[in-house]
């Protein structure tokens, strides 16, 4: 229901602090649990949980998570499995925990691609159907070894609509983002970027944003960020300045 991506240069606690300040911003959209991952390394973290914002800072204070320059965080208005704390996102695919997901939105086929991937022995930790979307995409990388070529794969079989923001350990300070009839928006700052299913994900840093079409797919480093379509022709988002006033 509300979404925030972050990468930036320094790992000095920002990407936690931009994240959940993101999803504080968010909190008037409504949501019934919360969740961040971030890149550490090898491998990425995550922490969520069902309930009010307040249940994850104090999931983040009983087992911290270490800084990072890249990281997600979503709060989820459950449309499919109940409001639990498997259920929340990030959701991870892949056997090594490497990739994490989060999503807005109903995957209108998921079944049909759950069943293709228990076949092949995958394991699910939850009744969504997002978590579907995690193995896909890290099964995607598997093959393109690249997190934006992954996610162009995946959403050619996905039918609904869709705001998806992934991270992948091998592939660090790379968010990538991709968005069907579903909100994401970018934020450009100076050294840092940021993509939130509306600006008040990321009001707080800048007001340079970048406005998406749809069946688009946005990947974001510390340096810039850039738009491909679904189809995998380049594309540019519109740049415009948010002048609203987020302190009202
Ligand atoms: N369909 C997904 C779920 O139930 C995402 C819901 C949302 O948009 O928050 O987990």
């Amino acid at each position: 229901c509300g979404i925030v991506g972050y990468v930036g240069r320094t790992n000095d606690g920002t990407a936690l602090d931009v994240v959940m300040e993101g999803l504080a911003r968010l909190e008037y959209r409504g949501y019934d649990s919360a969740g961040v991952a971030l890149l550490d390394g090898d491998h990425v973290e995550t922490r969520k949980k069902s309930g009010k914002l307040a249940n994850l800072t104090a999931e983040l204070e009983a087992d911290p998570l270490p800084t990072s320059t890249t990281g997600i965080g979503h709060t989820r208005w459950a449309t499919h499995g109940g409001p639990t704390d498997e259920n929340a996102h990030p959701h991870r695919g892949g056997k090594d925990g490497k990739l994490a997901l989060i999503h807005n939105g109903i995957i209108e086929n998921f079944h049909s691609l759950k069943k293709g991937l228990l076949a092949e022995g995958v394991d699910f930790t939850s009744e969504t159907d997002t978590e579907v979307v995690a193995h896909l995409l890290a099964e995607a990388y598997d093959r393109e070894h690249d997190l934006t070529a992954a996610m162009r794969a995946v959403v050619a079989d996905l039918e609904g609509a869709f705001t998806l923001l992934a991270i992948h350990a091998d592939q660090p300070d790379v968010v990538v983002g991709a968005r069907r009839n579903s909100p994401l928006v970018v934020g450009l700052g100076d050294d840092a970027n940021y993509l939130g299913s509306d600006v008040a994900a990321f009001i707080g840093h800048t007001r340079q944003a970048l406005e998406l079409a749809q069946d688009q797919i946005v990947t974001i480093t510390p340096a810039g960020a850039t738009v491909i379509n679904f189809d995998g022709t380049p594309a540019e988002g519109k740049a415009y300045e948010v002048t609203w006033d987020a302190a009202a």
